[in-house]
């Protein structure tokens, strides 16, 4: 049996920054992951860049909707890189942020240590039990077997609301009506590219593939070719696989997705190699160790941020985190993707209620599995965000702890001054 204060499951943006805000606040924290460094899917799926995170106040000043902890890890990365490889992140992809996410790993490492995150790596939370409201134990599976663990806090930072799902409270899958997700993506890099050239190409390159596509010789349901920029000038970043109408939380869907994901890569390296300026000599380099997945599973919390709150900027009393990022639905069903942009200067906050499932006394969650609409979880999975919806959980997490309250009664004017003073914008 091991103890500890906050149990946290899961290691990407959010909970990393979960395990940060609470550890700093000196209690003990136990982050538990499935794979073998923190960051999540910008490590394990290769995402990449973080998406904007700004807008301009009335007199044309930036404004960071993510700031805290997030900004702390951004500015460090891009010290980390600058060091090591000459090379300053914050120069590239402006206004999205291209990073390294090896030097990522190697950072999200060091600051857990420095607050004093107990980690445990090749790790997953297979099993929970709980006494009316209140969450008892964990089950932890990895190399020594089976181990029970208890907290007397939780929070859910897998992606999937797999602990949320273990424990019994209510979840939800998919849009209503059919259930589908977002399409699940297989990120990778290719290498040996002429950046001049293939820049120069760009537009052809992206009518020779809706072509392609028309004839029924490229597979791919995406109806173009998705990418960015890398730190280095002769590689690519492609975003552009897509497998749709998989159920990401089945192993049995998940696998056939990674499959068919793959197929598509090869697809596209023979296209690159064939029919692009530039990629004569393209080789790829690597796909991600995981597919990503945009939409999975997500809990049904104490309130459900809907496409009306966004579309109406609501900053709700109860606001821990602010988005303005466009409601980007890849379409679950095949091809297309629709965007909502929010005018310059609005932005909508989420409240605490969204990481709170229905009636749960030491639960919390954080992430892309927070209670939030399709539609919503369209605009407030991206990095940025879930970093600091991370930071607001670890807080209020830590808040109840002290308080001795279960995480319905945090007092959010206290919340809210706490995450303020440790720099995050709250509106
Ligand atoms: C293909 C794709 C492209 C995207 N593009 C962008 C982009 O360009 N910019 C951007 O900002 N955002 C982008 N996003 C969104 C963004 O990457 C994610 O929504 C965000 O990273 C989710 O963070 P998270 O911490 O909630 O979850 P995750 O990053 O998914 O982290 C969850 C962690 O939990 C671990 N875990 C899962 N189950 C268990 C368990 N049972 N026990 C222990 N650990 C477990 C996993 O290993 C993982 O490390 C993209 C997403 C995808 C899939």
């Amino acid at each position: 049996m091991r103890n500890c204060d906050i149990l946290i499951a899961g290691g990407g943006l959010a909970g990393t920054a979960a395990a940060l805000a609470a550890a700093r606040r000196g209690h003990d924290v136990l982050l538990v992951e499935a794979s073998n460094c923190l960051g999540g899917a910008a490590c394990n799926c290769l995402v990449n860049p973080f998406m904007p995170y700004t807008t301009e106040d009335d007199a044309g000043n930036t404004v960071f909707l993510s700031a805290g902890i997030f900004a702390e890890i951004v500015d460090r990365l891009n010290d980390l890189t600058r060091t090591f490889d000459g090379e300053d992140s914050a120069a590239l992809g402006v206004p999205a942020k291209t990073f390294s996410e090896e030097y990522l790993k190697i950072l999200l490492n060091r600051m857990a240590s420095e607050a004093g995150v107990r980690l445990l790596y090749h790790t997953q939370v297979v099993a929970a039990a709980r006494e009316q409201n209140r969450l008892t134990t964990l089950v932890l599976s990895n190399i020594d077997g089976l181990t029970d663990v208890r907290a007397k806090y939780y929070i859910d930072c897998t992606g999937d609301a797999a602990l949320s799902a273990a424990s019994g409270f209510p979840t939800r899958l998919g849009r209503p009506g059919d259930g589908l997700c977002q399409p699940m993506t297989l990120c990778f890099r290719v290498g040996g590219i002429d950046r001049g050239t293939f820049r120069q190409n760009f537009y052809r390159m992206q009518e020779k593939y809706k072509s392609l596509r028309a004839q029924g010789i490229i597979k791919n349901p995406r109806e173009n070719v998705l990418l960015f920029s890398t730190l280095l000038e002769s590689v690519v970043h492609f975003n552009t696989t897509r497998v749709v109408k998989r159920n990401p939380v089945s192993a049995d869907e998940v696998t056939a997705a990674e499959i068919e994901a793959r197929e598509q890569v090869a697809e596209m390296m023979l296209f690159l190699r064939q029919h692009v300026p530039g990629c004569e000599h393209a080789v790829l380099l690597s796909t991600a160790m995981e597919i990503g997945k945009r939409e999975s599973r997500m809990i049904d919390g104490e309130y459900l941020l809907t496409q009306d709150d966004l579309l109406a900027f609501t900053h709700f009393e109860d606001g821990i985190a602010a988005c303005n990022y466009d409601i980007d639905i890849h379409n679950p069903e095949g091809s297309g993707t629709s965007h909502h942009y929010f005018p310059k200067g609005k932005y909508y906050t989420i409240p605490y209620r969204c990481l709170i499932p229905k009636d749960a006394d030491n639960l919390l969650t954080a992430g892309r599995c927070i209670s939030v609409s399709h539609e919503a979880q369209a605009s407030c999975r991206i990095m940025p965000t879930v970093a600091t919806l991370g930071q607001a959980a670890g807080t209020a997490a830590a808040l109840a702890l002290e308080e001795g309250c279960s995480v319905r009664e945090v007092d959010i004017p206290l919340l809210r001054r706490t995450l303020s003073d440790a720099g995050a914008f709250l509106g």
